[in-house]
């Protein structure tokens, strides 16, 4: 049994003053592996007050003590790596290959805060002013399960690199995680107070920092609802937001794709993260006319995609987080057949031979883009095929959403999977399954949230331009 006991604040583990004991399930087999002390607004008053003693002095820093700190914070990452990867799969259930990807991406965030550092101009000769990029001041960092130990990573990064101090708030579903990459942060020799760290509940701890007078940012990932929330209650400060929330993001296939690669890639997008990914590709476009040919490349398709023991290296699809959301999926699943949609593959109940809180990888036919399971965040691995009669209409279908954080366009053309692309409204549209790129920025339009993450922009995300005027040289 795993006993995460303390939380981080200014430079020290400490015994939280909060007394919860929550329970930490391992998704693949439902059974309790550990427990974990949440803090209380307590704890979250420490937290904030350490951060604040912390910022004038990181707020002045150089640029090259910025860098530094960020390259041995990326060398204390890289050497747990491993470690992190083990505690994703048994904490979260991510298959092996996900979560070695997402041990990397947590570990490089702090590279690649320090290369869009290293060509940030931190202060600007703009007319007859110096703009000066002043740090924000002490920021809320709260972070969802989905990837927590990444989440944490990449705001913490890129709020170190602009200056900022940090009180982190982590999901509480994801303490071994977060242990893991408080030891390592922890090892990497940083000064007290720059980051803290409470393990607690969201209306606890995350309403706490999220109304304080002494905190001057929140940058939020995790859902719609809450997102809203933050929202209204960093008004009464005037909070700056960064809010990365939910998605219902579109797959367009062109009429010209081959559907022997596009629909492998259109279900690679969909099931991303065993579907508990806010990108994911869960609305699929295709020509009407094309629709058998879709569904026979679907079943094919199937043939690869493996439910089943996350620590397996052939495994594809892992358990959903918890029970509360293996319940919410099969509802939504339920919904699905109600709505008249029609299976092409999966369904209710867990997958044959598995237990815990898996799902059935599920694929609906004959969904229309009113229909629920079109228009809301399933965050499992349940998809839509749609059918379009034009481009025109598949763009119309794609943008007809709350939401607007990714899509998909595949193409045999790419220059026409441009000219579709640049006519959605998301945050990022990736054409013929392009890789992730840290430098180029991430975020939503509409209710997916405000906002973007990565490289420059998500280095400005933390910084405040101050004009002084009158400092031209004579
Ligand atoms: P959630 O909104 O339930 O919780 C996210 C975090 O907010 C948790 O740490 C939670 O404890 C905290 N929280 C809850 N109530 C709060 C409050 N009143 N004040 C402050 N903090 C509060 O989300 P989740 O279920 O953990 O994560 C899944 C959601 O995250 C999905 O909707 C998904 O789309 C979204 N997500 C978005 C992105 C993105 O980058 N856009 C990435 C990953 C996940």
């Amino acid at each position: 049994m795993q006993e995460i006991t303390q939380i981080y604040i200014d430079g020290r583990f400490v015994e939280p003053h909060g007394t919860e004991l929550f329970d930490l399930h391992n998704p693949t087999t439902g059974e309790v592996f550990g427990r974990v002390r949440l803090g209380d607004a307590h704890d979250t008053k420490a937290a904030i007050a350490a951060a604040k003693r912390a910022f004038p002095a990181w707020s002045r820093s150089t640029k090259a003590e910025r860098i530094a700190l960020l390259r041995r914070l990326h060398e204390a990452m890289e050497a747990r790596k491993q470690v992190l990867r083990d505690a994703i799969i048994l904490e979260y259930g991510a298959p092996a290959s996900r979560a070695t990807w997402m041990a990397a991406h947590a570990s490089n965030s702090f590279m690649d805060a320090a290369r869009a550092l290293e060509s940030f101009d931190l202060t600007q000769r703009i007319g007859n002013a110096d703009v000066i990029m002043e740090a924000i001041g002490v920021v809320g960092l709260i972070t969802p399960w989905n990837s927590n130990a990444g989440f944490i990573c990449n705001k913490l990064a890129y709020a170190l690199a602009a200056g900022c101090t940090a009180v982190i708030k982590p999901s509480e579903m994801s303490a071994t995680q977060t242990q893991i990459v408080l030891e390592a942060l922890h090892d990497a020799g940083v000064q007290p107070g720059l980051f803290n760290l409470v393990n607690g509940r969201g209306d606890v701890v995350g309403a706490e920092i999220t109304a304080s007078p002494d905190v001057s940012k929140i940058s939020f990932t995790g859902s719609t609802a809450v997102g809203k929330s933050i929202l209204r209650a960093a008004a009464d400060t005037l909070k700056r937001v960064t809010l990365e929330l939910g998605g219902k993001s579109p797959t367009i296939i062109l009429d010209d794709a081959d559907f022997a690669t596009a629909i492998p890639l259109a279900l690679e997008a969909g099931f991303a993260n065993s579907g508990q990914a806010c990108v994911a590709g869960t609305r699929i476009l295709v020509p009407g006319s094309r629709l058998a040919d879709a569904i026979a490349a679907i079943q094919v398709s199937f043939g690869k995609i493996k439910a089943g023991n996350p620590s397996d290296a052939t495994t594809t699809i892992g358990p959903m987080v918890s029970q509360t959301q293996y319940e919410r999926v099969q509802g939504y699943i339920r919904l699905g057949i109600e709505s008249g949609a029609t299976l092409v593959a999966g369904g209710q109940g867990h997958p044959e031979g598995l237990g815990g809180y898996f799902v059935k990888p599920t694929v609906f036919a004959h969904v229309t883009n009113d229909m629920t399971i079109a228009r809301e965040e399933v965050f499992g691995p349940v998809l839509c095929l749609l059918t379009y009669e034009d481009e025109a209409e598949a763009i119309a279908i794609a943008n007809d959403t709350p939401y607007g954080l990714q899509a998909y366009v595949i193409s045999s053309n790419p220059d026409r999977a441009k000219v579709v692309a640049n006519q959605i409204v998301a945050g990022r549209v990736v054409i013929n399954g392009a890789p992730h790129d840290p430098s180029v920025p991430f975020g939503g339009f509409k209710q997916s949230g405000i906002g973007r993450e990565y490289g420059v922009f998500g280095l400005q995300a933390y910084v405040e331009p101050k004009a002084v005027l009158g400092t031209a040289a004579a």
